[in-house]
């Protein structure tokens, strides 16, 4: 539908993913759909536009899960091994395109790529075979089509790390922030009372680098959002018993979960 918008969660999982190797934990045994969570990434569908965000370790199996075939873009939100890992997956979407593939990054984001995946950079890159980046930097907002999208800074890790703001015209605004340890004021400036609230919350317990339970929560009051999902979750959690205490409104994501964002 050229009047669609839609974000679906390509994965919700944290970097180790769900299940975890070699781990007999309740959650990891466990024949619930939900919890089998693939490395955190999602897919944004606008119009005539596919924008994927980030290129993890299991894109190759979230793309044959979802159907997905072409994308229009790839804008990543860091530069940590969970949300690029996937690079070289992206051949496949490279081979039906006529132009290069748009990755839009942070500079530093999208200078690891050039070191880790250097072949792909390189001006004499004419190999139809590999991927083909047109890499862009990100300054501030930028759109596809009538699709904004702003990029939404961070404290995370030792890496520059963003998340982003899709809006589409009156259609529902969606702040999408995996990867989060402190949410700074001008990005809560960006995002207070946005629709669609999508945040990390990694595990029960205190994290050096990521939101708790506790922390995400605490974020989803301060933004208001009307949903909030929570993101990038280990197997620490029992999904049934830790979504009854959870405040309304607020929601823990799976994997294949799909968001309709037009306003009917
Ligand atoms: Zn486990
Ligand atoms: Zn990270
Ligand atoms: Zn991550």
């Amino acid at each position: 539908m050229s009047d669609d918008f839609s974000l679906t969660f390509l994965g919700t999982g944290t970097s180790v993913g769900v299940p975890v190797i070699g781990c007999d934990c309740a959650t990891c045994k466990s024949s619930n759909p939900r919890d089998q969570r693939f490395r955190s990434s999602i897919l944004v569908r606008a119009g005539n536009q596919t924008i994927l965000v980030d290129s993890g370790p299991d894109l190759r199996m979230q793309a044959l899960r979802e159907g997905l075939r072409e994308i229009d873009a790839v804008i990543y939100t860091h530069a940590h091994l969970d949300h690029i890992a996937g690079f070289d997956e992206l051949r496949a979407f490279c081979w039906r395109k006529a132009e290069p593939l748009p990755l839009h990054g942070t500079e530093s984001c999208l200078e690891t790529l050039r070191n880790m995946y250097g072949w792909a950079f390189f001006p004499e890159n004419h190999n139809s075979g590999y991927v083909r980046p047109d890499a862009r930097v990100i300054h501030g907002p930028f759109h596809y089509g009538e699709l904004k999208i702003t990029p939404l800074p961070v404290q995370h890790a030792a890496v520059e790390t963003i998340g982003f703001l899709f809006e589409k015209g009156n259609s529902r605004k969606v702040a999408y922030i995996p990867d989060v340890k402190l949410i700074p004021e001008e990005t809560l400036q960006l995002i207070s009372g946005v629709d669609v609230f999508i945040v990390d919350a990694l595990r029960p317990i205190e994290h050096g680098t990521h939101f708790s339970l506790n922390e995400a929560l605490a974020a989803a009051a301060q933004i208001g959002a009307k949903e909030t999902w929570l993101t990038h979750l280990t197997h620490d959690y029992d999904v049934e018993l830790v979504s009854k205490t959870l405040p309304p409104g607020v929601q823990m994501a799976w994997d294949r979960l799909k968001l309709k964002l037009e306003l009917s």
